[in-house]
């Protein structure tokens, strides 16, 4: 199995490179040389994601090593199902994708991408510096994932103030000396540019041996299709499938179970008040405005970094033409695509709702009086855009965090407080440790260098 570059100028690689590589060296994202047809999955949810994964990994990474990492990753999990289905409406379903160590669907693909980062590197005998950019869930995932790596060092970038406090702690009171919290003065979009323009530098990237587990990753796209298999065979028909979605890595996911095989009718987008892909799905408009805080963080994003690997399949595949197009995007603002493209592309597949705080909050609360079930700020967008858009049939709508991960919005809408499970009591009271820093390119990559144990 071989891996291309979504801009067409970076060497093929294979899944091993392309997992600690992250990011293409020409500025694109991974994708493989060709899509796997799905193969049959067996009946639990680890032995599904070692067939699907197997498919895209190869001979990279032997099997009985790969049965027991994945057997490791979902032993983390709360709940014996992994992923399960929870039915809230006649033709609704919750798909609970919060049940990992840190309460969010992330820990999903990121449990699994630490374990094979550490056997990658350890059969190498190489470190890595993984630097990430996080609207608040990928940083808490990630830190849990690699926490216990002995050949990682990792430097989490999050938006100063704009995560919730459970996010953060999450995030701050790991106590491992590998682990780096940085509140950076600026939006999520801030980080990321940090993030891509360290990237950039060469020098750098190789001094400290530079690696990404933010939503770019190919292997995190890759785990995550795992969910929408099991969740469509277990349902009987083809469900719809609604992802409330921020940098479209997830959806993503989803349109790859689809186009190999899965038996899935519609992917449904949810998009909170940071609206970009819905405006792109309903009317053809791609074009960035300010990102906008919500009560659903994880999604406040404005330049869903994903989409670039849709994009490239919507030209056919053309690498010169993707980085065209994203470049004209950087310097303009605005993404154009040919209608006919866009047809078949874009709304033969996608359909898109923009759920604001307000209906947000309606919701949470009407889901809470009809079931009992508390759910969070960014599931709700998914639950509201599932009651709008109408298909007919089953819809999945996957939920994406824990209630208690966002307390506030929820006592907001229903007056109750979600409790954090127990592993996590005391998270309150763990002492924290931040690194806060300005959205300066010098001031980051220096304490990047400071940080990292890579020898040079
Ligand atoms: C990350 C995240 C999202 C958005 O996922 P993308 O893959 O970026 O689209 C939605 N909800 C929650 C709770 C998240 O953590």
């Amino acid at each position: 199995m071989k891996y291309v570059s979504t801009r067409g100028s970076a060497p093929e690689l294979g899944f091993s490179d392309v997992l600690l590589s992250g990011l293409a060296s020409d500025g694109g994202l991974y994708v493989p040389t060709e899509w796997p047809s799905l193969p049959s999955i067996g009946s639990d949810y680890s032995s599904a994601a070692v067939a699907i994964m197997s498919a895209y990994i190869g001979d990279d990474i032997p099997t009985d090593v790969l049965i027991e990492l994945v057997g490791d990753s979902y032993a983390t999990f709360r709940h014996p199902a992994v992923a399960p289905l929870v039915q809230i409406d006649d033709e609704l379903w919750i798909q609970e994708l919060f049940h990992g160590p840190t309460l969010a669907f992330k820990d999903l693909a990121l449990q699994v991408v630490g374990r094979l980062f550490d056997y990658v590197l350890a059969e190498r005998g190489e470190r890595v510096t993984i630097v990430g950019a996080t609207s608040g869930d990928t940083g808490s995932a990630a830190i849990d994932a690699v926490k216990a790596c002995d050949n990682v060092d990792i430097v989490i970038l999050y938006p100063h103030g704009r995560t919730s406090e459970v996010q953060r702690r999450q995030m701050t009171t790991v106590d491992s000396p590998n682990v780096h919290a940085v509140a950076i003065d600026g939006t999520f979009d801030d980080c990321q540019d940090l993030v891509k323009a360290m990237f950039a530098d060469e020098q750098l990237r190789n001094d400290c041996n530079l690696s990404a587990v933010n939503s770019i990753n190919w292997a995190r796209v890759m785990a995550q299709i795992v969910y929408y298999v099991t969740a469509s065979e277990s349902l009987s028909g083809s469900p719809t499938f609604c992802v409330p979605t921020g940098n479209f890595g997830n959806v993503l996911a989803g349109w790859i179970a689809k186009s190999t095989g899965a038996s899935i009718d519609h992917l449904l987008i949810a998009s909170n008040a940071n609206d970009i892909l819905a405006r792109f799905v309903n009317d053809r408009d791609m074009s960035a405005a300010d990102v906008v805080p919500t009560l659903s963080p994880s999604m406040d994003i404005q330049v869903s970094s994903n989409f670039e690997r849709l994009l490239f399949e919507m030209n056919d595949r053309d690498g010169g033409m993707t980085a065209e197009q994203l470049q004209r995007f950087r310097s303009t603002g605005k993404l154009e695509v040919e209608e006919g493209e866009f047809r078949d592309w874009v709304s033969s597949t996608f359909s898109a709702e923009r759920v604001d705080d307000e209906q947000t909050l309606a919701e949470i609360a009407r889901v809470y009086s009809e079931t009992g079930l508390l759910i969070d700020p960014h599931t709700a967008t998914g639950t509201a855009a599932a009651r709008r858009n109408d298909r007919s049939g089953a819809t999945v709508c996957l939920a994406t965090a824990h209630a208690a991960k966002f307390p506030d919005a929820v006592e907001r809408a229903t007056g109750i407080r979600p409790k954090l499970p127990t592993a996590l009591g005391d998270l309150m009271e763990r002492p924290e440790q931040i690194t806060n820093l300005d959205a300066d390119l010098a001031a980051v990559s220096a304490f990047v260098r400071q940080m990292s144990r890579v020898d040079r």
